[in-house]
């Protein structure tokens, strides 16, 4: 099985790191591929270029040899769909292979606003990170027979079914760690060192 964790990234934090870190632990994954998308398509264009946040997701992942960066989103011109994205590794890796695609749950309200979603589950399966206490009931409905409850049933088919997880929920945003920054505070903790040393470096997100 492989993971799929596709963000802005701007920048990776530890909320990020522990997920992708405990998912591929869950999964038994042989790698989680952290994806940055490149000019994502439901949002402001991210604050930093690809390449200096691909340059942090490097050095956030050093010495974690099962969590790697694939950049095949900077290869592609036009809006970075996650539908090419799964297509594109599913070549890759031929029709057995189990793939998951790991997202927030703030990502799966969403979902269905996503370019050519429902063809996501012919790539992959979904699994959806939640937090204590969320209600995703009323999500349900659509995805009727996708629905799994057991890690096994991911692990044993190569893609189409959607499990909720829960992972140690930190409670960290990009979005915050960049105002932290632009208010001249320290966000140390809240990411690794050697990010911190590379935005300080290039003073990013003044
Ligand atoms: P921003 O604040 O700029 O929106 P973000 O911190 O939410 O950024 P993204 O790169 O947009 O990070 O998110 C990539 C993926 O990581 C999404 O699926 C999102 O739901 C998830 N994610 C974001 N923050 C956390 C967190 N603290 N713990 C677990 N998952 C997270």
């Amino acid at each position: 099985m492989i993971g799929i964790y596709g963000g802005t990234f701007d920048p990776v934090h530890f909320g990020h790191l522990r997920t992708a870190l405990e998912i591929r632990e869950i999964f038994a994954a042989t790698e989680m591929r952290l994806v940055p998308s490149a000019r994502p398509p439901h949002r402001e264009q991210p604050a930093v270029s690809v390449a200096m946040r691909v340059e942090m997701l490097h050095a956030a992942l050093d010495g974690h040899p099962g969590l790697v960066v694939d950049t095949r989103e900077l290869d592609r011109a036009g809006p970075s769909y996650m539908i090419d994205t799964l297509a594109s590794i599913r070549s890759e890796v031929g029709a057995e292979e189990p793939l998951l695609l790991c997202i927030g749950c703030d990502a799966f309200l969403q979902l269905q606003s996503w370019h050519r979603w429902r063809q996501l589950f012919d790539h992959a399966h979904i699994v959806v990170i939640t937090r204590p206490g969320w209600r995703h009931e009323a999500l349900v409905p659509f995805y009727q027979g996708r629905l799994a409850d057991a890690v096994e049933t991911l692990q044993t088919t190569a893609c189409g079914r959607l499990l909720f997880q829960q992972v140690t929920r930190l409670e960290i945003s990009a979005t915050r760690i960049r105002e932290i920054i632009a208010e001249g505070k320290d966000p140390g903790f809240l990411l690794p060192d050697a990010v911190l040393a590379i935005i300080a470096e290039h003073r990013l997100y003044r």
